[in-house]
């Protein structure tokens, strides 16, 4: 009971700061920027107040914290926070250890850590494994964003005769952003499902033409292998809506999608310290929320990059994750700031995303000897729940050969890493009716995962037979 209430809470109170948010793209330059000002001192403030690692932070760089420069803000990293995990935390009740302890143990109740904090794990394009703890305001706060910013149309005489159904297709894993801002989100309206993509493809067609979803979204990656299917026609379905995520979505993707499936795609940019940095409006350009995080784009160097140029890093201030406090975090993502104004009517900042993570998909040949595809995440976020590995890659090579590249933590077990990883990654081949012992499995304890040649970012998951 009291459950439900907060869920009828929490949605109202999503309902309410989706509406005042919504007018905040059309207005002028200088109100957005004014905005973005204040809110950033605010949370700087804040972090100062509550966070004893951005205290010591900020006295070291003699810091004024009533009359600063942002660009006089120490950069932090993802290293960073997780070494000092419990000193960035700026509440008291938990802690790294009873973190540890709920990862370890892997049961979905315990994610909701004492029924007020999220806890979200994430490794993004450098590689790092990461968690980061969210309370429900802050859940709240952005599933808003995402409904205020998404150019979704629904047709309510349709809806309230038929009923609306929407599918996201994602990992299932209860500790991943996709999951749980679709199962928060704005669907409670709605008839929902989560379609888990550890699923093989065919087992995730045939739940879908049997829902027959209005409201499609997941990663790029799997709708366009869904695309592709119902191009043969064995797929019938016909959403309204198409949003992607997650992923880096290329235009030549996007469109095929559009094509196929005959709508618009959007696409959604964010990463688990900050979402949604950016929605595509109805133009389909990507605007930054400016009213939600700040992005400054910076190269090697880490000097700020002029417009129209593609930088190196992005430096992100979150300004409402106050569990937790991220401010001018380095992401190793690429993307330009566009000169332009957009058609849509939205004076914030139109973006160019350059890369993220890779979308690919690992191929291999189940006991009947047919072809499955199986996305990277499976695999990626079993490895993320391990806290003795600081980075890792995975490598397919052949349809029968992985590579695991592993950096561990200096005093852990290197038979007990790879005992764990094997018995996953069988778990995940039982499932998909691959024998487990017709894949050859190598596990290298690395010093440093390979780096792309362009763009000497990290791909976590690399696929050398995938070709799209
Ligand atoms: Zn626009």
């Amino acid at each position: 009971m009291i459950k439900t209430l907060n869920s009828i809470f929490d949605l109202m109170k999503m309902l309410y700061i989706s509406k005042k948010i919504e007018n905040n793209p059309k207005k002028s330059r200088r109100d957005i920027e004014k905005t973005a000002n204040r809110k950033i001192r605010d949370i700087v403030k804040f972090a100062y107040y509550n966070s004893e690692f951005y205290r010591e932070l900020y006295d070291r760089a003699g810091i004024d914290i009533n009359n600063f420069k942002l660009k006089d803000l120490p950069i932090i990293n993802k290293k960073m926070l997780m070494e000092n995990f419990d000193r960035v935390l700026t509440v008291k009740d938990i802690d790294i250890n009873q973190i540890k302890k709920i990862i370890e143990k892997q049961e979905e109740n315990l994610k909701v850590c004492k029924d007020k904090y999220y806890l979200l794990a994430t490794a993004g394009t450098s590689g790092y494994n990461g968690w980061f703890v969210w309370d429900r305001d802050y859940m709240v706060t952005t599933t808003a964003f995402a409904k205020a910013r998404t150019p979704v149309k629904i047709n309510y005489l349709k809806m309230i005769l038929k009923g609306y159904k929407s599918v996201g297709l994602f990992t299932c894993n209860p500790m991943h952003l996709s999951t749980r801002s679709f199962s928060m989100g704005v669907i409670h309206f709605f008839k929902m499902r989560i379609v888990p993509i550890h699923q093989d493809i065919n087992t995730i067609v045939a739940d879908l033409n049997k829902f027959k979803p209005d409201f499609l979204t997941g990663f790029p990656s799997i709708i366009f292998n869904l695309a592709k299917i119902k191009q043969k026609n064995k797929l019938r379905i016909k959403p309204e809506n198409i949003v992607t995520g997650g992923e880096f979505l290329s235009k030549k993707v996007r469109e095929y999608i559009e094509d196929v499936f005959r709508t618009k795609v959007y696409d959604v940019y964010g990463c688990t310290e900050a979402h949604p940095i950016s929605n595509m409006c109805k133009e389909q350009e990507h605007h930054i929320n400016e009213d939600f995080c700040l992005v400054e784009i910076v190269d090697k160097k880490l000097k700020s990059v002029q417009e129209n140029k593609v930088g190196c890093y992005i430096l992100l201030t979150n300004f409402y994750s106050k569990t937790f406090p991220i401010i001018r975090y380095m992401i190793d993502d690429r993307i330009l700031i566009k000169k332009k104004k957009c058609k849509c009517g939205s004076n914030m900042k139109v973006i160019d995303i350059k890369d993220g993570r890779t979308s690919t998909m690992f191929v291999f040949k189940n006991k009947r000897a047919e072809k499955i595809l199986i996305h990277p995440f499976v695999f990626s976020t079993m490895l993320e729940l391990m806290h003795d590995i600081v980075q890792k890659q995975i490598i397919q090579e052949t349809e029968d050969w992985l590579i695991v590249n592993v950096i561990k933590k200096e005093r852990s077990s290197k038979i007990k890493i790879k005992n764990k990883i094997i018995e996953g990654f069988e778990k995940i081949f039982e499932k998909h009716n691959i024998d487990p012992r017709k894949i050859q499995l190598d596990i290298l304890f690395v010093d440093k995962v390979y780096r792309d040649k362009k763009t000497g970012k990290v791909q976590e998951e690399i696929s050398k037979i995938y070709k799209i």
